[in-house]
């Protein structure tokens, strides 16, 4: 028994020598890539799932008339209408178009550059972890399974996810359980769709919003209570990777966003 436990301690510590002599280094652009990543979208697990919402329509009614004109008005719902959020075609396109671009910009020098120069805050997640994760990311064989779940609102969000940490760097590799969720805005998408942007123009657009909401599934946060700049503009891990994805890590991130902000190239990513 005592034996067995002296061998063990002795593995363990070989096996924690060996894995932190292997080292994480400083900074993410001294991140070497190992091999090129091997990720191929095509090979992804689509899970599509329609979702069926209940929405009120309602619309103003007079209730009270004086001298022959309304004075009080209710409103009068009928809540049988159900919307289908379905993936058409072309959404399924943009969001391939979105991975792919995922897949060809995280592991250059240039995106790790810009994320080390704009990255600010860690929130949930620690440095260390935040810097293993991409890398594993980087390094990965292949995607979490995700499950894209489709819905329509129209407002700015492009996305969301909840925050959970279902995939993490293990040994110097992205280990994962279950689906990772995203939850996609079909009307976003449509709206980049027609307003002239091609298929791949769109999926740039979006791949900085599908990179942020795969880091919240992978455990990193920003607040989500605070004002927009405290959330958005602060330099918050998850908000900057998403960002130095969508832009390639084009010369300075604050020069690309605020280009995009003011009517440029690409609208800002929805970051929810
Ligand atoms: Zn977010």
């Amino acid at each position: 028994m005592k034996k067995t436990i002296v061998i063990l301690a002795t593995l363990f510590m070989l096996i924690t020598t060996v894995s932190t002599s292997s080292g994480f280094l400083p900074n993410f652009r001294n991140l070497k890539r190992l091999k090129p990543p091997s990720i191929k979208v095509d090979k992804i697990i689509w899970d599509y799932k329609n979702k069926t919402t209940k929405q009120n329509k309602c619309r103003d009614k007079c209730a009270e008339k004086w001298l022959g004109k309304c004075v009080r008005y209710k409103k009068v719902c009928n809540n049988r209408t159900k919307i289908i959020a379905a993936f058409n075609k072309n959404h399924k396109r943009v969001v391939k178009s979105a991975m792919s671009h995922i897949q060809n910009q995280m592991g250059r020098s240039a995106v790790r550059s810009c994320i080390d120069k704009h990255v600010k805050r860690y929130k949930g997640i620690s440095k260390k972890q935040a810097r293993d994760d991409l890398n594993a990311l980087i390094n990965a064989s292949r995607w979490p399974r995700i499950n894209l779940h489709p819905f329509n609102e129209n407002t700015n969000t492009n996305g969301w996810a909840y925050l959970e940490r279902k995939a993490w760097e293990k040994n110097g590799k992205l280990g994962w359980k279950n689906r990772i969720n995203i939850n996609l805005n079909l009307t976003a998408i449509d709206k980049k769709i027609n307003n002239g942007y091609g298929i791949t123009k769109a999926g740039k657009a979006l791949s900085g919003t599908i990179f942020h909401e795969l880091l919240h599934q992978m455990g990193h946060s920003h607040p989500d209570t605070d004002s927009y700049k405290k959330n958005y503009e602060s330099g918050y891990f998850v908000v900057v990777a998403g960002d130095c994805i969508m832009y390639s890590g084009a010369g300075d991130r604050n020069t690309a966003k605020g280009l995009s902000l003011a009517g440029g190239q690409l609208p800002p990513p929805g970051r929810d």
